[in-house]
C-alpha cells in the first residue's frame, strides 16, 4: 500500500475526533456478526439491530477506514456496470427491478439521514459530462436508455446549458440527474454507526477478523476474541481479503485517489459549479469533482491499476484538476488519498451467501454508495427470512479473474491500460 493510501482523507481530518469502540476480547455470543464497519456492514447492522436481533459488527480499524470514509462522495442510481450491460446481464424484467431498488439506495440515505438527524452535507444533482463527440452520442444513447427502458429521466444539457452552471472548458455536454447528488461519507457513516448502535448493535472498533471458522454456528476470530454467530455478514470489501477465498478471486482490488484543495471561499467555490452538483467524465479513467460544504474542491480520478507506489501523484492530480479548471492554476491539493475500489469483472454487484449461514456483498466498482446501503438492507432482509431480493442480485453472473493470486494485478493493468490508450485516442 503506498503512501496515498495510508494518507488521512479531509473527511477524517473535518470530523470531530471520537473515543473508539473498545476492541473485541474474549468469547462473545450473537445472531449476526457483521465483518467490517463501512456502509454495507452498518446499513446491515441497523436493519437487523432495528428487528431485534443480537447484532455485534467487528471492524478491523474504525468506522469508515475503508471505502466508505475516503470516496468521492457521489450518490448516483445503478451499478458500476451500467444499464446497458444490466440488460445483457439479467435480461429486460430483472435489470429493470434491480435498477428499481438501486434508487431505492438512493431513497434509503434520505430516509436515514432524516430518521436519524445525520447531518452529512447532502447536496442535489449529478452531471456526467462528455469529452468527445463520440462521449456525446453515448450519453445521447444512455439517456435514451434510461428513459425507454428504466422510466428514469436525466436531462440532456448541451455545451452552454452546462457551462453555466460548471466554468470548465472542457466539456461538450452533459446529463443531468436530478435524482442524483453528493454527501460526505464519513459523516454519514458515523451518523449510520451511531443510529446501528442507539438500536441495540455492539460494534468493535481494532478488531480485525483473521479467521471464519465455517458451519451451521460460523465462529469469527480475532486477535483476543471469538465471536460465534448464527449468521456471519462479509463486509470487507477490497480490504477484507483472506476470510473467503471464493470471494477474493472475484474482485480486484483498484486504487483511486482523491484530492482536496484548501477553503477556495464561497464566491471563487460557486464561480467553479454553479448549482452545486457532483460531476464524473465519461472516460474508462474518469476525473469527478464536487465542492465540499466548506467550499473545497473535491477532486477524484486516476485510477491505478497496479499495487506499485504512484510516482509523481500529485503532480499527475495537480495537472488533471487545472485541466478542468484552469482558473485554479497554481492551486495545490491540502489533502491527497487513496482507498481501494472492489471492482468485479463484470462490474456488476456481487451479493449473495457462500453457505446458510454465511452472506455476503462486494464487486460494487467504485458505484457504491447508494448501493451499498441498499446491500446491507437485503442482507438483513434475507437473514430475516425474505431471501427475494437477494436471489435476485445472486443471480447475475460472477467469474473469477484470470491469473491466480499473483498475477491477477498485472494482467488487468495491462487490460486497463488499453482502455486508457482510447481515452486519450478517440
Ligand atoms: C477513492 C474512492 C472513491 C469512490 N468514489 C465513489 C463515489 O463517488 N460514488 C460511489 O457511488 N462510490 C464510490 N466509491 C465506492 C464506494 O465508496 C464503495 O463501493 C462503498 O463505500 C463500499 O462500502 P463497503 O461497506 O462495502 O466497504 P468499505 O467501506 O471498504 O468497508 C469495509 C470495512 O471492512 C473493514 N474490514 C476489512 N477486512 C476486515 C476484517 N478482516 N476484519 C474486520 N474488518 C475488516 C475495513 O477496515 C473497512 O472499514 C469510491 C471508492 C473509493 C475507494
Amino acid at each position: 500500500m503506498d503512501a496515498a493510501h495510508q494518507a488521512r482523507p479531509w473527511y477524517a481530518a473535518s470530523v470531530p475526533e471520537r473515543p473508539p469502540q473498545p476492541p473485541l476480547e474474549g468469547e462473545a455470543r450473537a445472531d449476526v456478526g457483521i465483518v467490517g464497519a463501512g456502509f454495507t456492514g452498518l446499513s446491515a447492522a441497523l436493519e437487523l439491530a432495528q428487528a431485534g436481533l443480537r447484532v455485534v459488527v467487528l471492524e478491523a480499524e474504525r468506522v469508515g477506514a475503508g471505502a466508505s470514509g475516503r470516496n468521492g462522495g457521489q450518490v448516483l442510481p445503478g451499478y458500476g456496470c451500467g444499464e446497458a450491460r444490466l440488460l445483457a446481464l439479467a435480461g429486460p424484467a430483472q435489470a429493470r427491478l434491480l435498477f428499481d431498488w438501486s434508487r431505492e439506495g438512493i431513497a434509503l440515505i434520505h430516509a436515514r439521514r432524516r430518521a436519524h438527524a445525520i447531518a452529512c452535507d447532502w447536496c442535489d444533482g449529478h452531471a456526467t459530462v462528455a469529452l468527445k463527440p463520440r462521449q456525446v452520442t453515448e450519453l445521447l444513447d444512455w439517456q435514451r436508455l434510461l428513459q425507454d427502458r428504466f422510466d428514469y429521466p436525466v436531462e440532456w444539457w448541451p455545451q452552454e446549458r452546462l457551462r453555466a452552471s460548471l466554468a470548465s472548458p472542457r466539456y461538450l455536454g452533459g446529463a443531468f440527474d436530478p435524482g442524483a447528488g453528493h454527501l460526505h461519507p464519513l459523516k454519514y457513516a458515523l451518523g449510520l454507526a451511531d443510529a446501528a448502535q442507539a438500536a441495540g448493535a455492539r460494534l468493535h472498533e481494532g478488531s480485525r477478523v483473521l479467521r471464519l471458522q465455517r458451519g451451521p454456528r460460523p465462529v469469527l476470530h480475532t486477535a483476543r476474541g471469538r465471536l460465534r454467530c448464527d449468521h456471519v455478514v462479509l463486509a470487507g470489501n477490497a480490504l477484507g481479503r483472506g476470510l473467503a477465498p471464493e470471494l477474493d478471486a472475484r474482485i480486484m482490488p483498484v486504487g483511486s485517489f482523491v484530492g482536496a484543495t484548501a477553503p477556495l471561499g464561497p464566491e471563487r467555490a460557486a464561480a467553479l459549479v454553479g448549482n452545486g452538483m457532483a460531476v464524473a467524465d465519461c472516460n474508462w479513467a474518469l476525473d469527478y469533482f464536487r465542492l465540499s460544504a466548506d467550499h473545497r474542491l473535491l477532486f477524484g480520478g486516476r485510477a491505478s491499476y497496479s499495487n506499485l507506489p504512484s510516482p509523481n501523484l500529485r503532480a499527475v492530480m495537480r495537472r488533471r484538476m487545472w485541466r478542468v479548471f484552469p482558473q485554479l492554476r497554481g492551486v495545490d491539493f491540502e489533502y491527497l488519498w487513496g482507498g481501494y475500489i472492489d471492482i468485479s469483472r463484470n462490474r456488476a454487484p456481487d451479493w449473495g451467501r457462500l453457505d446458510p449461514s454465511v452472506y455476503y456483498a462486494q464487486g460494487f466498482s467504485g458505484h457504491g454508495v447508494a448501493a451499498s446501503n441498499l446491500a446491507g438492507k437485503v442482507l438483513a432482509e434475507a437473514i430475516l427470512g425474505q431471501a427475494g431480493r437477494l436471489d435476485a442480485y445472486a443471480r447475475l453472473p460472477h467469474r473469477r479473474f484470470p491469473g491466480g493470486r499473483l498475477l491477477r494485478t498485472p494482467l488487468l493493468a495491462a487490460a486497463m491500460a488499453w482502455y486508457k490508450l482510447r481515452d486519450a485516442l478517440w
